[in-house]
C-alpha cells in the first residue's frame, strides 16, 4: 500500500532551504531578490516589483522551481580539463550530471572529425560561423528557440534568420502548445490568455485539464485553493490522480501546513488517455439537455452553434461512456457544477496539447466556455499553461515560420528593410528535413532540441547530419553531446538573464510583460545573446540591407518591437518608467473576439477513438514530468508526489499490474513501433485500466513522428505501447 502522499508542505519549504544552502545563501538571497523575472515557469514571477512579487503585489511568490533555475546558474565554470574528456564520456553522463559539471565559460568548437570539444576564442567561433552560413543556401539553415531567452534576443533572432534568407524559424512551442495557439485562433482569434491573474480571485469554478501544476506551475496551487476557500470548486480532468491536485499543503500558508493541507479538487475525473474531446461532448451535453446554456450570450456572441448542436445531440451517451471510460452520472455532476457556476475558468496544460488531435481538444474546451458565456467578462475566460518563462513572448515577438501580414507589413516599414514571406519548416519538419541531408546549418538560441524531440534514436541521426550547428547556452546538456559525433558544433556561452549588461524583458503567459534589470556578476567570459546574435547578423546579412550593429541596444530593440508588434506599444519605454504592463487587446473583459464581426465561433470536430489506433499494443502511454524536473532539466532523480524512486519507472493501474501476473518493482520493458524502453520499475498508480505512465524525456525513444496534421505537434501523450515482463535469469524457481 502507498503512503498517502500530500503536495508542497514542509518537505517542500526544507527542500528549497537546501537548494539554498547548497547554492550560497548569499548568492540565493541577491538572486532571488533582484528585479528580474523568474526563470522558469510561465505563469511569471519577479520584475520591477521585486524579485518575488507577483502582478498582484502579493509576497512572497516564489517556489522551489524558481530556486531550482537559480541552482544551475549559480555555479561556477566548467573546468578546463573536463573538456580533455571524449564527447561519449559526456554521453555517459544523465541529464542531471551533465547540467551540473558548472556554467559553460568559454566558447567550445567541436571539428567534424573530433571527438573533443576545444575551447575556441570569441571572434573565431563567430567567424566560423557566419562563414558556415554563408557559405550554404538560406533554405538549407533553421533557427530554433526556446522559451529562456529575452523577447529581445527572439527579435533578433527571427528578423536576422529572415534577412538572411531563410523562414525555418521555430521554437519549441511546436512542441508543447502550439496546439493552443491554433485552437484559440480559430474560435476566438487570439492565441493566448484570455484573462489576468486577478481573474481567478474573482471565478468560483477553475478547470484544470491535462495538467499538474502542482508540479510544473506550483504557484498556480495557491489559486486553487484560494478558489476552494470562497467556496468555489475545482475540477481537474486528468486521466493520472496526481496527489499534488487532491491535497496539497501550500508552504506559504502556516494553517495550510499545520491542518497538513489543503483539498485541491473537489471534482476529479479520470478519463481514458486522450478522449478528451468526448468528454467536453458529455459535459456539453449535459448542459444542454437540462437547458443550462447560456442562449443570449450564444445569439448575440457567438458563430456556428446549430452545428454544434447537431453534433452534441448526435453524440449518444453510450458513445461518450464507452470512449472515455467515465460514467454518465460522473459527466452529469461535473456538468452541474459548471451550469451553477458564474465565473469559471478553463486552464490546461500539455495533457490537452500533446495528442494527434491537440487543436481539437483546445477548440472544445473553447466551445464549452462559449455554451455557458464564460468567456468577454472579468473572473471567466481560458488559459493555456504555458512552460517556459518566456516562451509566449518569443512566440509573440516573431520567433515562428510565418507572421501576419501587418506584422511583416510594421517590421518593414519601421525598418526599412524587406522581408520573405514563404511559410517556413516547423521544428518537426526542420529535424525531417535534416534526416533527408536537406539542411546544413542550424542555429539554436537555448533549449535542448534532442530531448524534447520525440524518436529519441532518429532525433539523434537527424541532428547528427546536419553539418553545422550553433547553440547558445548558459550549461551544457544533453542536446549538446548527442546528435554530433559526425558533425561541426560550435556552443556560445551566454549571459542568464539576470546577469545581463543591459534590462531584457519577458512576458508571462498572463499576457504581462516584466522588465528584467540584470546586472549580477558571475563569470567573466559570458556574452549576452543579443551581442551575439548581432554579431552573427553583422556577418551574414549585407549592411546595406540592415545593420545590426544598431542592435546591440536592447533599447533600440525594444522600440523596433513597439513599433511592430500588436499591443507591444508599451514596451518601448519601460526601461525609462519601470512601468510593466499586459499586452493591449489580449485579455477579454469584454466579449468582443477578434473575429469577422467580432464573434466566437463554435468549431466541430469529431471525437478520437484512441482505442482503434492500438493495433498491436494493448496499452496506451502518456510521458509525464516529475516534481524534481523542469521541462528536460532534472534536478532529482526520485518524483516525491507519485513516490518513484527514480525515473526508470513505469507507472500502471493495479488491475493491469496483476492481469499481466506481475507485482510492484518488477521489471519489464516498453515497446512501441518506434522504440523500446527496457529495464523500468512497475509502480502501481491511479490511472484507469490500458494507460500508463512513463517519464519524459526518457520514454521519447518510445514516440513516434507522427504528429497533429493541425499543429505539428507530436503526440507526446498518447503512445500505443506493449508492457512486456522481463524474464530475470537465476532467480527463476
Ligand atoms: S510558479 Fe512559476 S513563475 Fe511562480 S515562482 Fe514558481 S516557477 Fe516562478
Amino acid at each position: 500500500m502507498h503512503k498517502k502522499i500530500v503536495g508542497g508542505g514542509f518537505k517542500k519549504v526544507l527542500y528549497t532551504l537546501n537548494t539554498v544552502r547548497r547554492i550560497g545563501v548569499k548568492d540565493a538571497a541577491k538572486a532571488l531578490a533582484a528585479h528580474n523575472a523568474c526563470k522558469a515557469c510561465g505563469l511569471g514571477m519577479g520584475g520591477q516589483r521585486g524579485g518575488m512579487i507577483n502582478e498582484l503585489d502579493e509576497f512572497p511568490s516564489v517556489c522551489n522551481k524558481s530556486v531550482q533555475a537559480q541552482s544551475t546558474d549559480i555555479q561556477g565554470p566548467i573546468p578546463l580539463p573536463v573538456f580533455d574528456h571524449t564527447i561519449a564520456d559526456f554521453k555517459e553522463l544523465s541529464s542531471h550530471e551533465i547540467e551540473h559539471l558548472g556554467r559553460l565559460g568559454t566558447p567550445l568548437h567541436k571539428e567534424a572529425g573530433s571527438d573533443k570539444f576545444e575551447p575556441i576564442g570569441w571572434d573565431d567561433a563567430i567567424a566560423r560561423t557566419v562563414e558556415r552560413f554563408s557559405a550554404s543556401s538560406p533554405e538549407r539553415s533553421f533557427f530554433y528557440a526556446s522559451g529562456r531567452s529575452s523577447n529581445e534576443a527572439a527579435f533578433v533572432l527571427q528578423l536576422m534568420a529572415r534577412l538572411y534568407g531563410s523562414t525555418n524559424i521555430n521554437n519549441c512551442s511546436y512542441y508543447c502548445h502550439q496546439a493552443s495557439g491554433d485552437g484559440l485562433a480559430t474560435t476566438i482569434g487570439t492565441g493566448t490568455s484570455t484573462v489576468e491573474l486577478a481573474d481567478l480571485g474573482k471565478s468560483d469554478l477553475i478547470f484544470v485539464l491535462g495538467a499538474n501544476p502542482s508540479s510544473n506551475h506550483p504557484r498556480f496551487i495557491h489559486q486553487l485553493k484560494n478558489c476552494r476557500e470562497r467556496g468555489g470548486h475545482v475540477v481537474v480532468i486528468n486521466p493520472a490522480k496526481e496527489p499534488g491536485l487532491v491535497k496539497f499543503a501550500v508552504p506559504k500558508s502556516p494553517k495550510s501546513l499545520l491542518m497538513g493541507g489543503n483539498d485541491i479538487a473537489s471534482e476529479y475525473l479520470q478519463p481514458k488517455i486522450a478522449t478528451d474531446v468526448a468528454v467536453f461532448k458529455g459535459i456539453a451535453k449535459s448542459i444542454i439537455e437540462n437547458q443550462q446554456h447560456n442562449v443570449e450570450f450564444i445569439a448575440e456572441y457567438t458563430r456556428n452553434f446549430d452545428a454544434y448542436l447537431a453534433d452534441i445531440e448526435g453524440t449518444s451517451w453510450s458513445e461518450i461512456e464507452s470512449i472515455t471510460g467515465l460514467s454518465r452520472d460522473n459527466i452529469h455532476a461535473v456538468a452541474e457544477v459548471y451550469a451553477q457556476s458564474e465565473n469559471t475558468v478553463f486552464a490546461w496544460g500539455m495533457g490537452m496539447t500533446h495528442h494527434l488531435h491537440g487543436v481539437d481538444n483546445v477548440e472544445a474546451i473553447a466551445n464549452l466556455a462559449m455554451l455557458r458565456g464564460m468567456l468577454g467578462k472579468p473572473g471567466a475566460g481560458l488559459l493555456p499553461l504555458r512552460g517556459h518563462s518566456n516562451i509566449q513572448g518569443v512566440g509573440t515577438v516573431g520567433v515562428k515560420p510565418v507572421l501576419a501580414e501587418d506584422v511583416f507589413s510594421a517590421i518593414e516599414n519601421e525598418l526599412k528593410i524587406t522581408l520573405p514571406r514563404n511559410k517556413g519548416m516547423d521544428t518537426m519538419a526542420c529535424l525531417q528535413a535534416a534526416e533527408r541531408g536537406d539542411i546544413d546549418n542550424a542555429l539554436m538560441l537555448g533549449g535542448n532540441l534532442y530531448a524534447a524531440s520525440p524518436d529519441s534514436q532518429w532525433a539523434e541521426k537527424s541532428l547528427d547530419n546536419i553539418p553545422f550547428k550553433v547553440f547558445l547556452t548558459t550549461t551544457l546538456n544533453q542536446g549538446h553531446v548527442h546528435g554530433c559525433d559526425n558533425s561541426e558544433s560550435i556552443i556560445f556561452p551566454v549571459l542568464a538573464r539576470d546577469e545581463e549588461h543591459d534590462p531584457t524583458s519577458q512576458e508571462s503567459m498572463f499576457n504581462y510583460v516584466r522588465l528584467s534589470d540584470g546586472g549580477i556578476d558571475r563569470l567573466d567570459n559570458l556574452r549576452s545573446e543579443v551581442d551575439i546574435l548581432s554579431d552573427i547578423g553583422m556577418g551574414v546579412v549585407d549592411k546595406s540591407s540592415f545593420d545590426f550593429s544598431t542592435f546591440k541596444q536592447h533599447t533600440t530593440i525594444r522600440h523596433a518591437i513597439a513599433k511592430s508588434i500588436p499591443g507591444m506599444q508599451d514596451l518601448a519605454g519601460i526601461d525609462v518608467a519601470k512601468k510593466e504592463f499586459f499586452i493591449r487587446n489580449r485579455i477579454k473583459h469584454t466579449p468582443e473576439f477578434n473575429m469577422p464581426d467580432n464573434r466566437a465561433v463554435f468549431i466541430v470536430n469529431p471525437h478520437d477513438h484512441p482505442e482503434e489506433r492500438k493495433a498491436r499494443h494493448a496499452f496506451t502511454l502518456m510521458s509525464i514530468r516529475s516534481e524534481g524536473q523542469f521541462n528536460s532539466i532534472i534536478y532529482e532523480e526520485s518524483d516525491s508526489y507519485r513516490d518513484t524512486k527514480h525515473r526508470h519507472s513505469v507507472l500502471m493501474n493495479e488491475d493491469d499490474i496483476a492481469s499481466l501476473g506481475l507485482k510492484e518493482k518488477d521489471k519489464v520493458t516498453l515497446r512501441s513501433d518506434t522504440g523500446e524502453m527496457r529495464n523500468l520499475d512497475v509502480v502501481a498508480f491511479d490511472l484507469p485500466r490500458g494507460n500508463i505512465a512513463a517519464y519524459y524525456p526518457e520514454a521519447n525513444v518510445l514516440v513516434g513522428q507522427t504528429v497533429d496534421q493541425r499543429s505539428r505537434t507530436p503526440a507526446f501523450k498518447s503512445v500505443p505501447v506493449s508492457v512486456e515482463a522481463q524474464v530475470v535469469i537465476g532467480t527463476a524457481g
